[in-house]
């Protein structure tokens, strides 16, 4: 059973198109690369394929649920418990510790504030973060901040992550850490759906999807 189901989706802004029919499958441990110049509708695939936006035309089934028949209460809940998001630019919330920001899913969640310490700090551990636990946000470098953002985006053990040109504002060395993070949600069997227009990070997917003008143009197993 696929994680992600997009089957015929379409979706135009105003007069815009920026999706049509498009379809396709993310698999239980699978990495998907989307890929595809400025403009090419990925960010808006990421918005549908989260239920963020309800496309126009087309299906979108999400870890087991049509999305036409989740309300957005329901969307949010499925956001917060079950999906990770990274975005090239980090939004830690600068007034918290960086302890705070990566136990905050938690503590939305409903965990107490010391369950999801323990938890955090555990998570900052496997990113490599530990001296960083009560720095401000402000304090840390840019593949650190991506990196507590991957910590907190992974802490609920997503089923399924979507990255959206994850280390596009990173150096080589700090966007290498950061994917080899994300990639690590494979080994228990979650998926990696990561957008980027840049072929080195693309090609360590196991398959891409290449979109043009709100099309599949090209679709390629990569291993
Ligand atoms: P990409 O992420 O590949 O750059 P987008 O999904 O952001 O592509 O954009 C696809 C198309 O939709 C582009 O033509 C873009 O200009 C347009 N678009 C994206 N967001 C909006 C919006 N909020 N309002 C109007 N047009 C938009
Ligand atoms: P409901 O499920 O409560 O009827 P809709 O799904 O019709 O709400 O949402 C109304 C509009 O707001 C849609 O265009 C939808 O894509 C958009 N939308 C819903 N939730 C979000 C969200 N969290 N962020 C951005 N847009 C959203």
């Amino acid at each position: 059973v696929p994680l992600l189901e997009l089957d015929g989706v379409s979706h135009a802004y105003a007069r815009t198109p920026a999706l049509r029919e498009v379809s396709l499958t993310v698999a239980p441990g699978e990495v998907v690369a989307v890929t595809g110049s400025s403009g090419s509708g990925k960010s808006t695939l990421l918005h549908v394929a989260a239920g963020l936006l309800r496309p126009q035309a087309g299906r979108v089934h999400l870890l087991g649920h049509d999305l036409a028949g989740v309300d957005a209460t329901a969307r949010a809940v499925l956001r917060r418990s079950e999906i990770g998001i990274v975005l090239q630019y980090v939004q830690l919330v600068p007034d918290l510790p960086v302890l705070d920001n990566v136990a905050l899913p938690l503590t939305l969640n409903g965990s107490s504030l010391a369950a999801a310490r323990t938890a955090a700090a555990d998570a900052l551990a496997e990113v490599g973060l530990t001296d960083a636990a009560s720095a401000a946000p402000a304090e840390l470098s840019g593949g650190q901040a991506q990196r507590a953002a991957v910590a907190r985006a992974l802490i609920t053990s997503p089923r399924i992550v979507f990255a959206d040109e994850p280390v596009a504002s990173l150096d080589p060395v700090g966007g290498r850490q950061v994917l080899d993070l994300l990639r690590g949600v494979t080994a228990r069997g979650a998926a990696l759906v990561l957008i980027t227009h840049d072929n080195t990070v693309a090609a360590l997917a196991d398959r891409e999807v290449r979109l043009r003008q709100g099309s599949v143009e090209h679709e390629a197993v990569l291993r």
